[in-house]
Formats: structure tokens, C-alpha cells, sequence
């Protein structure tokens, strides 16, 4: 079964979520929302669902970089991005730590504000402690493309959306974007765009 993933404009994205418990981190429902997260995820598909944007206020998200969503990519683009085949994996209750603060940019997009993307600078490098779905501690050091997902997703547990860091002059329609500027190096992009 698919979850409805919610657009913008609904008032859970905007609210911060609440931590869960870990007692209810153990219960049948979590675990089958966990369940179903990743199946909508996958379908969609995406590479990480918060719980806000299938419209729980939980502090819950799923993250998966499929070896097939990357392998898609060039060589050029996977190693521009450092993008690299993440396992899937829960992240719940997480905090998050900036290590680089260093701007990296590249278009990013979000399954709640479908059809557009946007150049959104990220800090290069975070460390992320968090619960796993048996409630367990984990601790997280990302860089490169996971380091955007994780930011993207624990934003979305603070009720923030990529649109409120975005450059809002490279706002595009994925079409503009698939025509106009796939595969352009950012600053080219930025330039034309007069950012
Ligand atoms: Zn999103």
C-alpha cells in the first residue's frame, strides 16, 4: 500500500515533528509505517521520506540511494556530486551536527513540492545522531550527496522545505531544468540565471 505524500502548502511541513518514544519506536504501528514509507519512497521514487510529508508530525524518516538511481548518473555527474549507493535506513529522534559548513550547490528537488527543483546550498560535511527502527542509537558522519539527503529530510522534521534555502532565482520547472540546464556546472547555471 502506497501513503499519500503531501504538497505544499499543508500545515504539517511547516510544524516541527515530536520525537517518538521508544516504546512506541518498538509498537506494530511505527513499524508498519516504517514499512510503508519505504514502499511509497521507493515508488515515487525518492531517496528520503519524512514522516511530515506523508502527513504524521513524527521525528521519523526513511533514507535509501539505490545502486540503480546512481549507477543512472555519468561518471562526470556521480563524482561531482560524490554521490554513492546508500543502504536503507531509519533515522528517528535525529540530531544533527554541521562539521563543514562549506556551501556545496546543485539542484535539489523534494516529493512535496513536485514538478520544480532548485540550486540549494548545503554544508559539506554533518554528523547526525539518531535512533534506528529497534530503537537503538546510531551515529552518522556524511559528506557529499548523503550529507544533502540527510540535511533535506531532518528539514523536513523541523517543518522546513529545500524552497526556504533555495536560491529563488534558479526555481525551475523540471522540464526547464531537464532542457536548459541538466548537467551544466552550477556556477554557469547561476551566472545565466543572474544569481
Ligand atoms: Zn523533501
Amino acid at each position: 500500500m502506497l501513503l499519500k505524500i503531501v504538497q505544499a502548502g499543508e500545515p504539517v511541513l511547516r510544524r516541527r515533528g515530536r520525537d517518538l518514544t521508544p516504546d512506541e519506536i518498538r509498537s506494530p504501528g511505527v513499524t508498519m509505517l516504517i514499512d510503508l514509507m519505504r514502499e511509497t519512497m521507493r515508488d515515487a521514487p525518492g531517496v528520503g521520506l519524512a514522516a511530515t510529508q506523508i502527513g504524521e508530525g513524527l521525528r521519523l524518516a526513511v533514507i535509501e540511494d539505490r545502486a540503480a538511481y546512481v549507477d543512472g548518473l555519468s561518471e562526470e555527474d556521480r563524482e561531482r556530486r560524490r554521490r554513492r549507493e546508500i543502504p536503507f535506513h531509519v533515522i528517528i529522534n535525529p540530531r544533527l551536527t554541521i562539521v563543514d559548513p562549506t556551501p556545496v550547490e546543485f539542484f535539489e528537488g523534494c516529493l512535496s513540492v513536485v514538478g520544480w527543483t532548485a540550486i540549494v546550498p548545503r554544508a559539506a560535511a554533518v554528523h547526525v545522531d539518531a535512533l534506528d527502527e529497534k530503537g537503538q542509537p546510531i551515529s552518522i558522519d556524511a559528506d557529499g550527496w548523503y550529507a544533502r539527503i540527510l540535511q533535506h529530510e531532518i528539514d523536513h522534521l523541523d517543518g522546513n522545505l529545500y524552497i526556504d534555502r533555495m536560491h529563488p532565482r534558479s526555481l525551475c520547472t523540471h522540464e526547464s531544468h531537464a532542457r536548459l540546464w541538466s548537467g551544466l556546472p552550477i556556477p554557469e547555471v547561476k551566472k545565466a540565471l543572474g544569481i
